[in-house]
């Protein structure tokens, strides 16, 4: 099955030959035909399976052959970083076509944005606040919005995004097309998705769990070990790219400093930097500059580094929604990854949560003198079974880890088999 079968415009096939796709993934065969008719859809798909070009493709196809000069289509994101990937796959794949595309979003400039935005754009790809700020001053029009997206859609209905999310809807016309996108969508918030879609198409690609090229390991530790226990990972472990997660700015700000005492290529991504700091961050770890980046969730959703190798949750994330998106910045676009997650006591209810949903995939690990046995406070039963972690131990000795990121075979991967990008393109 090729791209040929959607019809896409000439111009739009190049921009897709030109990022080196051969196949469409399963999340894009299924939603682009409908997209294409005009339907509103909810489309679950694990994460880096190929969501954005899935909404992406249809947006440019649309606005083709008609008259330009509106805001014609947009796009929420829940982060800056996201937004502006966004708008980038938007001009990669839409570089031949003559439809005009900007970012809105915070700690940059509002007057460029201004301008940007008098001059003629169709496709907007935005976070909440700068957006609402616009609508304030009335320098952003989206009474001829026709399609509109969110991305990472669960999150963009949680208690710190929907009273946003309603306000930038209310200026948008009600007939319109509406896209959710996420690889998440717990039954609470889905109830309140289902509210903004009109006689939706509903896809679901595989589990709305983590994904299944990445493998999975734990370290008991105590909290005031794990600094040494990173050190030790990061020495020992063949890593091509790795992205550390923290609970607080603070930590990843510390960590970061810490790590780069040690003489690691390092840099840390969290809210407390300028945008200025965290592009350079982001731009830098993109292209290799740095080995690591310590960040926190603010880099947990969307974001799309292919050479990721190891994504490390110094800290243990809320949910296990959490664990799946901060994971998915890795194993992407049918590439394997190793997830490390380093557990103390306190984080033992989450630990056993996704025990369940991991099943055999997730090994507990231990290093000599660094890992510890863990006791919750609240409960003897939650204390890790160290029989088990010993047992396997011998069959998965001491910081083995000599794996780059390749492509895992599509039997085992349980995903079906689109390409990998070409080399050109990668
Ligand atoms: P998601 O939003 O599902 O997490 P992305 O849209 O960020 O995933 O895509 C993940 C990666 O896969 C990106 O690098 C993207 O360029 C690549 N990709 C998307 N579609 C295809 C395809 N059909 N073939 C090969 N690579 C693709
Ligand atoms: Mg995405």
């Amino acid at each position: 099955m090729s791209f040929q079968k959607f019809e896409l415009h000439e111009k739009i096939q190049t921009g897709v030959r030109m990022l080196g796709y051969q196949k469409p993934t399963p999340i894009q065969l299924q939603a682009i035909p409908p997209i294409m008719e005009g339907r509103d859809l909810m489309g679950l798909a694990q994460t880096g399976t190929g969501k954005t070009a899935a909404f992406v493709l249809p947006i440019l196809q649309r606005f083709m052959e008609k008259p330009l000069g509106h805001i014609r289509a947009l796009i929420i994101a829940p982060t800056r970083e996201l937004s502006e990937q966004t708008l980038e796959a938007i001009k990669e794949l839409g570089r031949k076509t003559k439809l005009r595309s900007t970012a809105v979003y915070g700690g940059v400039s509002i007057h460029n944005q201004i301008n940007r935005l008098h001059g003629n754009v169709e496709i907007i790809s935005a976070c909440p606040g700068r957006l609402l700020d616009h609508i304030e001053r009335g320098t952003v029009d989206l009474s001829h919005v026709e399609v509109l997206v969110l991305d990472e859609a669960d999150h963009m209905f949680d208690m710190g995004f929907l009273p946003d999310v309603r306000r930038i809807v209310k200026h948008l016309p009600e007939k319109r097309q509406t896209l959710l996108f996420s690889a998440t969508m717990p039954d609470d918030v889905r109830k309140l998705a289902m509210d903004l879609l009109r006689n939706p198409v509903n896809i679901q690609i595989g589990h709305t769990a983590p994904v299944m090229t990445v493998a999975h390991r734990f370290y008991p530790v105590q909290m005031g070990t794990k600094t040494a226990l990173l050190k030790d990972i990061l020495d020992k472990t063949e890593m091509e790219s790795v992205l550390v997660f923290t609970r607080t700015k603070s930590r990843a700000k510390s960590l970061a400093l810490q790590l780069d005492r040690s003489g690691h290529k390092v840099i840390s991504l969290h809210g407390n930097l300028t945008q200025q700091k965290r592009k350079q961050a982001l731009d830098g770890f993109r292209d290799g500059r740095y080995e690591i980046m310590v960040a926190t969730d603010i880099a947990a959703r969307g974001i799309d580094v292919t050479r990721i190798s190891h994504v490390i949750n110094y800290d243990m994330p809320s949910t296990t929604d959490a664990y799946t998106h901060r994971i998915g910045r890795t194993g992407r676009a049918s590439k394997t990854g190793d997830a490390f997650t380093f557990v103390t006591g306190d984080d033992m209810g989450l630990a056993h949560s996704l025990k369940r949903i991991l099943g055999e995939k997730l090994q507990y690990h231990n290093v000599d003198g660094l890992t510890s046995e863990i006791h919750n406070s609240s409960s003897k039963k939650n204390t890790v079974d160290m029989k088990s972690i010993n047992r396997r131990k011998s069959f998965a000795p001491h910081m083995q880890t000599r794996r780059k990121p390749k492509q895992r075979s599509f039997g085992n991967a349980n995903r079906s088999s689109w390409s990998q990008r070409s080399q050109s393109a990668a």
